[in-house]
């Protein structure tokens, strides 16, 4: 199973908002906290920082569509001829009292939901059928979820049963101030020369839902940022960062090219 363990150093996050006393509360108290956005906005970033800061263990789990209950909770695998039970990460994180998060939860296949319905009210439990184990989630564990609310695919929507177990935190792209002051972090790049790139993306973020799918996520904009740091043109970067990953439609692709113009 490809779960991250992080170690401890504290990744640099800036908060938006008053989202970092909202997940100690939660933590505090065990619940369940679901982070909605669209991609790139930096929800994993910020679960990063708040693990390392609170000094905790985090089990990272990218969710795909061939994600079962089974990856999650473990399987028995076959070890020089004996079969021997392995723990998923939800499991690890449950027995270790740890965070664990689980990135595009909607994406999972739908056994995943039975999971997390134990553990997400005030049982908090999880149980491992395969091993007949019921285990009851010590005080340090926390379930921490995301999902982007924006993909139109009505079948990937979460459920109102189980979104009605978590707290929730709407996250959407930094304000320009903020933004301009991530990328240049992240990037290297003035924040003088960031900030055309950060009204740019206002632009582009107007069209979303239009001809976009998507606005560019501040994670492109860093992309950006980053090659033109690197000596790169900002024709050439925009190109490779903005415009290429946004779109496969070349008209699309010219309209983002004009409207580039019209900020630089
Ligand atoms: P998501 O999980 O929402 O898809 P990420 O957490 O991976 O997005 O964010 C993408 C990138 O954006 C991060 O790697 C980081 O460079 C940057 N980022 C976005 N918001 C912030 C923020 N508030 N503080 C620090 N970095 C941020």
């Amino acid at each position: 199973m490809n779960a991250i363990l992080h170690d401890m150093a504290v990744p640099f996050y800036k908060p938006v908002s008053n989202e970092c006393s909202l997940f100690e509360a939660a933590s505090r108290k065990g619940l369940p906290l679901l982070l909605k956005g669209p991609t790139g906005c930096g929800k994993t970033r910020f679960v990063e920082h708040m693990a390392a800061r609170m000094g905790r263990k985090l089990y990272t789990v990218a969710c795909h569509d061939d994600l079962s209950a089974a990856d999650l909770i473990g399987r028995y695998l076959l070890k020089g001829g004996a079969t021997e039970w392995v723990d998923g990460p939800l499991t690890r994180a449950v027995r270790e009292g740890a965070i664990c998060y689980l990135d595009e939860v909607v994406e999972a296949r739908k056994d995943v939901t039975v999971v997390l319905h134990p553990l997400t009210d005030n049982r908090r439990t999880l149980m491992i059928d395969r091993t007949g184990e019921e285990l009851v989630a010590p005080p340090g564990f926390m379930l921490v979820a995301s999902y982007n609310p924006g993909y139109q695919n009505i079948l990937k929507r979460l459920k109102p049963s189980t979104r009605q177990r978590f707290l929730s935190i709407g996250f959407t792209f930094p304000d320009p101030v903020t933004e301009t002051a991530v990328v240049a972090r992240e990037s290297g790049l003035s924040e003088a020369k960031v900030a055309p790139l950060v009204r740019l993306a206002g632009h582009v973020r107007a069209l979303s839902g239009m001809d976009l799918e998507e606005g560019v996520s501040t994670r492109l904009l860093v992309y950006a940022a980053s090659l033109m740091a690197g000596g790169m043109s900002i024709e050439a970067a925009l190109e490779a960062a903005v415009i290429e990953p946004l779109t496969d439609e070349p008209d699309v692709a010219q309209a983002l090219r004009d409207l580039i113009a019209t900020v630089y």
